[in-house]
């Protein structure tokens, strides 16, 4: 396989395996930046995720417009053109509205890797409000190329970025590390929520309180055997 034709594959099961696993729903998307064109990225038309199909990935620019015209294209691709554009390292990108995470975006309570495999919240995850920084916050939607600025700029360095009362961004540099880091964060989501009902509960942390220093990679299987199981069960093998 050519490098885009197994990147077009790739977005097409990660579309299919974050919709199966209830990461996305009707809404939410998935994109990855295009193989030695890294000022362009694909993205679906706007369909759901668990009915995207090859045919329907349009290439997009680093300023969020389509390159050729074409059908309908995400209203929120802006979110993906602005973290491409600000992170060289990001070459798969997905914005979901998972519902184990949207109390964090509200609450005071932050988010903390609480389960092994999340070590790559052990750096914090930030929280964007958008009315801190639009003018167009009638929906909520990152509808503007400025809008989708301040989103990348809040995410910084990180690999996980909250949008207050809408959803989250997950960044990756392949689909299985992106369909992995999605799925941990949901049920690390889950396992924090459910430890605060049982009391004090400890957050995975150093010696006296000093931040986990939890290794992003540590839990990644050299063997992707995850990647082949959720394309399992996502009906792709
Ligand atoms: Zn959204």
């Amino acid at each position: 396989l050519d490098a885009l034709t197994a990147v077009r594959s790739d977005l097409v099961a990660a579309n299919r395996i974050l919709g199966r696993e209830e990461i996305l729903d009707a809404f939410g998307h998935v994109s990855a930046r295009i193989p030695g064109e890294p000022e362009h990225f694909l993205l679906s038309r706007a369909r759901s995720p668990e009915l995207v199909e090859e045919g329907d990935l349009l290439e997009f620019g680093l300023d969020g417009e389509p390159v050729a015209d074409g059908p309908r294209s995400y209203v929120e691709r802006y979110i993906h053109a602005a973290i491409y554009a600000a992170r060289d390292d990001v070459t798969w990108i997905c914005h979901n509205h998972a519902l184990s995470i949207l109390p964090f975006s509200l609450s005071d309570t932050s988010l903390r890797p609480v389960i092994h495999t999340a070590g790559f919240l052990a750096a914090g995850v930030p929280v964007w409000d958008i009315f801190d920084d639009s003018a167009d916050t009638s929906s909520l939607l990152v509808r503007s190329i400025d809008a989708g600025r301040s989103l990348a700029k809040c995410l910084g360095d990180a690999s996980v970025a909250l949008l207050r009362a809408h959803g989250s961004v997950v960044v990756g540099r392949s689909a299985p590390e992106l369909v992995r880091r999605c799925t941990v964060l949901d049920r690390n989501a889950r396992v924090q929520q459910a430890a605060e009902r049982l009391g004090t509960y400890r957050p995975l942390q150093g010696p006296d309180g000093a931040p986990w220093q939890g290794d992003p990679d540590a839990t990644n299987p050299r063997d992707n055997r995850d990647w082949e199981y959720f394309q399992k069960r996502a009906g792709l093998r």
